[in-house]
């Protein structure tokens, strides 16, 4: 349990995420409020993006919507993509920007959904990315934001989790003839809303342990170095000089030299006399 002198954490699908890959980085972003992120409007895409959210929730709602359409020409052709090739959608009630909070363990979870769509016998969440189908889509089964939604709607409905369903929608793939599919819909089951409790509790008692050692001037646990989170030939992480991983890597490389001298040495034929 959460100690009471703690200030209540709400946690969303981004810190779940943050939490399960570095207790460590979640530390230094959120306790030790070293934010190295580059701000939204620095990134013209992930304003268009809001844009592209702010668009629907207002054509859901009736607004007019000719104005905003007219700021550029992308966020057109995504809406025009959304409207020629929307993604399967249950009849019933919509509601856009939906909001749902639960308590755990002494945290608030909290989820908003793009559009929420229910009627008597199921429930549809539905999510816009603007960006085009990932290769490896199938993994956002196991990413927080689809875990959290649907654990929440089955914790805070009468719904049974197999009416529920969480439907991702992806702009960018819309436009794009040669793309597999625009749409990924995860139909959710009573298992995977009983393991995903499982890991919930898992992940919050780590927090807990990890909140209760940081303030007694302890660092939250970080997570190995062979994992290959901290640095990689492809991946940096933004902590990584604080954490002291920069050595390390120089070390990685090294021994990556080694293997391949080892590598070469191996390829040149054995004399056989
Ligand atoms: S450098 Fe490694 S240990 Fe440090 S915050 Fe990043 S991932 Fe975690």
């Amino acid at each position: 349990m959460q100690h009471r002198h703690q200030p209540i954490w709400q946690l969303s699908q981004g810190h779940l995420n943050l939490l399960a890959s570095c207790l460590r980085k979640f530390q230094h972003r959120y306790l030790d409020r070293l934010d190295t992120s580059t701000p939204l409007d620095n990134h013209p895409h992930q304003q268009l993006g809001a844009q592209f959210h702010q668009l629907m929730q207002q054509q859901a709602l009736g607004l007019e919507i000719g104005p905003l359409l007219a700021t550029d020409t992308r966020l057109k052709a995504w809406f025009d993509a959304f409207v020629a090739t929307p993604p399967p959608m249950i009849e019933g009630t919509r509601e856009s920007e939906h909001q749902r909070l639960c308590w755990q363990d002494g945290y608030v979870l909290v989820a908003v959904y793009d559009l929420l769509i229910q009627n008597p016998d199921q429930a549809q969440i539905l999510d816009w990315k603007t960006y085009a189908l990932p290769k490896r889509a199938d993994r956002l089964r196991h990413h927080w934001q689809t875990r959290l939604y649907l654990y929440l709607l089955a914790e805070t409905s009468n719904y049974r989790p197999e009416q529920l369903s969480m439907t991702y929608w992806f702009a960018e793939a819309s436009r794009q003839p040669e793309a597999r599919a625009n749409f990924l819909t995860f139909p959710y089951t009573s298992a995977w809303h009983k393991q995903t409790r499982q890991d919930l509790n898992r992940l919050l008692a780590q927090l807990n342990q990890g909140l209760v050692a940081y303030e007694t001037g302890e660092a939250m646990q970080q997570v190995t170095f062979t994992e290959g989170k901290c640095v990689s030939p492809n991946h940096r992480c933004e902590f990584a000089e604080r954490c002291e991983r920069r050595l390390l890597e120089d070390e990685a490389l090294a021994l990556q030299d080694a293997l391949v001298d080892i590598d070469a040495i191996a390829e040149i034929p054995l004399k056989t006399n």
